[in-house]
């Protein structure tokens, strides 16, 4: 404990904590006492405007316009409202992002996007080991005869792009190791090799600054639960680049992204822009609640949100560092900021059961297999005092050996 304390001591912390220009945010979330939240790049934690606008949206616009609430309350409108909330975090102009589905959706929905503007070529290429449902979702893809998936190494991308690559389809962010990829470079080589993009930004958006446009990217997706706060299976965002938008067509053609869904016709013409992403009708409730969750991100800014993001990770890698000296704890993310997401992760053979004990002393963090323990560093709501605490914590769950009960061995479903 006084290793940690030596790093960071609890005045070092106050006083980081009250120069931080973003301290105010954290009372707009309910966190519960005694909890250090280091998950917030999995499932953002509650709003504290979110459940009265819920409320509000079952009990007054549902419950008393009944149909008339997709205009009288601007239902219809909802999924391009918090799209164009969502842009400017992530470098885009507010009418090339739209919210629908999830993101493995929208992924399939881009991939085949992409796939239609560069007839001739049929390879999607990825990085081995990236998130999977990004691969699972081109493998399916695959299997119908659509396209021929390609992964191999991350430092092997680019030079893999070639005449045959129709889209290059990375993670921003590696959701283990948090690396970050130069987008503007991977995009520049792609469009050398004649080739699109698609961007998973899931764990980037509205922690760290991400530029589409400068990038020149041609596709995105991303989530919505994880730092934007929407809740348990929010729906997801979308992005495709402006100078796409009339040449687009995406074969999960339901009636909501037609031109005219209110004149039924018999056949289907897509909407203009980015609308002709969406399938189905919108999940109002579900969008109620980003839309509050992405207001306190776009209301923190997103500059503001990955300076203090790169602050608090220092200080984290730094604690921890401390804290695991001896005991085998290794850093498995780049030590540079600018090459890391907003998530640390370190590497233990017993990070599992280190998980389990942390989380059981109030420092929920998670575990992602084989032996990678994440901190998530959520810039809108965490403090330089819950990093000295969680490093504090886990010097105690070491030097005790602690973490070594059976209960802390047992796998749940969910990590
Ligand atoms: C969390 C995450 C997803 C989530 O996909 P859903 O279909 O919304 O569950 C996708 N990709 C990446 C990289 C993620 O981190």
């Amino acid at each position: 404990v006084d290793r940690v304390a030596e790093t960071l001591t609890a005045e070092a912390a106050r006083q980081l904590d009250e120069a931080d220009p973003l301290r105010a945010f954290r009372a707009r979330f309910r966190l519960p006492e005694g909890v250090v939240y280091l998950d917030g790049n999995s499932l953002g934690p509650l709003p504290r405007a979110t459940p009265a606008r819920l409320l509000d949206v079952a009990e007054r616009e549902w419950g008393e316009s009944l149909i008339a609430g997709w205009t009288a309350h601007r239902w219809i409108e909802a999924p391009a409202r918090v799209g164009a909330l969502i842009a400017p975090l992530v470098g885009a102009c507010a009418d090339e992002l739209i919210v629908a589905d999830s993101t493995s959706i929208n992924l399939a929905k881009l991939v085949l996007a992409a796939l239609a503007l560069r007839p001739g070529r049929r390879v999607v290429l990825a990085e081995a080991g990236d998130f999977p449902t990004d691969r699972y979702m081109v493998e399916g893809l695959a299997s119908l005869g659509l396209c021929v998936l390609r992964t191999v190494p991350r430092e092997a991308v680019a030079e893999a792009l070639d005449g045959e690559t129709a889209l290059l389809l990375l993670s921003h962010v590696h959701y283990r190791r948090s690396a970050r990829h130069d987008m503007a470079a991977l995009t520049a080589a792609a469009h050398a090799a004649g080739a699109l993009t698609l961007w998973d930004v899931s764990h980037s958006a509205g922690a760290i600054e991400v530029n589409l446009a400068g990038a020149g990217a041609d596709f995105a997706t991303g989530c919505g639960y994880k730092y934007l706060n929407g809740g348990p299976g929010a729906p997801a965002f979308l992005f495709a680049a402006r100078h796409h938008h009339d040449a687009i067509r995406q074969p999960l053609s339901g009636w909501m992204g037609h031109a005219a869904p209110f004149a039924f016709e018999d056949g289907y013409r897509p909407a203009p822009g980015m609308a002709r992403f969406l399938a189905g009708t919108p999940p109002v409730l579900g969008l109620a609640a980003l839309e509050e969750g992405v207001r306190l991100v776009a209301e923190a800014g997103i500059a503001a949100l990955e300076a203090k993001s790169r602050l608090l990770s220092q200080a984290l890698i730094a604690c921890v560092e401390a804290a695991g000296a001896g005991h085998g704890l290794v850093l498995a993310s780049p030590r540079e900021p600018g090459a890391r997401g907003s998530h640390v992760a370190f590497a233990h053979p017993h990070a599992h059961a280190i998980c389990q004990a942390l989380i059981a002393g109030g420092v929920i963090g998670d575990f992602r297999a084989p032996d990678v323990l994440r901190f998530g560093l959520a810039p809108a709501f965490l403090s330089f005092e819950d990093v000295r605490c969680a490093a504090a914590t886990l010097a105690r769950i070491l030097d005790t050996r602690s973490w070594d009960r059976p209960a802390f061995h047992a796998r749940k479903a969910v990590t």
